[in-house]
């Protein structure tokens, strides 16, 4: 594939050519999307390439002799090959396909579980996790007599790495916390998480579902054992994830979920299981969605993790300054490790009434409790109005944002 040399400079205009929902309109007006922390927009390419599938090579994978399944299983196995540099994996196998982060997730939970976790053991997690990162474990920790502790946050949105060195101990089994917070934005300091579990004897799993789409990210240089994350939010189609693991760990873990294709051998009396990364998917996969994510992962490295890195920052440094600008407006989460999601309460207005405000203006931003109900405890509130950027957004995206909030507070204030 040609890399074009895209965006020496980011040309945000020119990337905003390849989003064609981008040019709609909603409640009449220009469609201003910064709900990308829930789901991003899709390019032309992924567009194309899920055209493509279903009128040029639709069929099963890792099945048929035919020339149409060929030409699936190849693409599917495409995507596996362009994840492995993505994240700087060591091996293709380690690299499993899954539904999404949330799955990706669970597989851990059940079979790391299974493997490893004993009555007594304890798993860490943080305040700041989303749902998918906190259920699994409580499921987890509960059938197998474990204890689930939580690393608590400071209230700028950080997390207390003198707690969390606390609880390390010889009966930590696994420390599972996410890369970046999808309701503060705070960017966690992995390496140092990583690091110090491991001086403990305890495996990490990462939660990346909002860190690969803004940041490099490079497996082995964290040297984490398991990281998650989501085709959806990184300009991809829904229904496909990935679930990286170490090899030492996959192979130690039992399947998932059993089934057409992670069998090797099939009779009553016995089963074995297949080689990684096939052991771990279990039944036939979101076909169209898996060889289309290859689409996506090429859009990113075409223009380059670093350049988007330093446009989002710029853009949230901008969007944070002139939200600070409105009276009664308190920005929650404001960690000096910051990627692309502003979360914020109007004083005296209820965050869904700002949100009905702002579709009626054409802005969509994701109002509530954002899957992380502890962290709205913890900051004792029932939910934000959060704003989440990405690549395609721009400066007038947030004038448009800043315009519709004051709106929203002449009207409920
Ligand atoms: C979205 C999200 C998830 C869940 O991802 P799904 O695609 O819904 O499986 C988990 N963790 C974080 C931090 C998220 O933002």
């Amino acid at each position: 594939m040609e890399r074009t040399a895209v965006l020496e400079q980011f040309d945000v205009m020119r990337v905003r050519k390849d989003f064609p929902i981008l040019t709609r309109t909603v409640n009449g007006k220009p469609l201003v999307y910064l709900d990308n922390g829930a789901t991003t927009q899709k390019p032309q390419q992924v567009i194309d390439a899920i055209v493509n599938y279903y009128t040029q090579m639709n069929s099963n994978v890792h099945r048929g002799v035919h020339h149409l399944s060929q030409l699936a299983t190849d693409a599917f196995e495409v995507t596996r090959h362009k994840l492995q540099p993505f994240i700087h994996a060591a091996h293709e196998h380690e690299i499993i396909l899954t539904k999404g982060t949330t799955e990706s997730i669970n597989l851990v939970a059940n079979c790391y579980g299974k493997a490893f976790v004993h009555a007594g053991d304890e798993i860490i997690i943080s305040a700041m996790e989303h749902h998918s990162n906190i259920v699994p474990w409580q499921i987890m920790c509960e059938e197998r007599g474990a204890l689930l502790k939580v690393v608590p946050i400071n209230d700028a949105g950080e997390l207390d790495m003198d707690a969390y060195r606390s609880m390390l101990s010889d009966r930590t089994r696994l420390v599972a916390m996410t890369y970046v917070s999808n309701a503060l934005g705070t960017i966690n300091p992995v390496n140092e998480i990583i690091a110090l579990a491991h001086a403990a004897g305890a495996p990490v799993l990462l939660d990346a579902a909002q860190a690969v789409q803004h940041l490099t990210i490079d497996v082995q240089a964290l040297d984490v054992d398991f990281l998650a994350f989501s085709g959806h939010k990184m300009y991809g189609p829904t229904g496909v994830g990935v679930l990286y693991g170490k090899e030492k760990w996959l192979n130690a873990m039992p399947p998932y979920q059993s089934g057409g294709e992670m069998i090797k051998e099939v009779t009553f009396a016995k089963t074995t299981y297949n080689e990684l990364p096939f052991k771990f998917e279990a039944g036939t996969p979101n076909i169209e969605a898996g060889i289309c994510l290859a689409h996506a992962i090429d859009y990113l490295m075409d223009i380059g993790l670093d350049n988007i890195a330093r446009y989002e920052h710029e853009l949230l440094d901008y969007a944070t300054q002139r939200l600070l600008r409105i009276p009664g407006l308190r920005i929650i989460g404001t960690a000096k490790e910051k990627s692309s999601v502003v979360s914020f309460l109007l004083e005296g207005a209820h965050p869904y009434d700002v949100g009905v405000i702002l579709d009626k203006l054409g802005i969509a931003v994701r109002t509530g409790h954002h899957c992380t109900q502890p962290l709205m405890d913890r900051y004792g509130i029932p939910g934000t109005v959060r704003a989440s950027i990405a690549l395609y957004n721009t400066r007038e995206d947030i004038d448009a944002l800043v315009a519709g909030v004051e709106r929203a507070a002449s009207m409920l204030i």
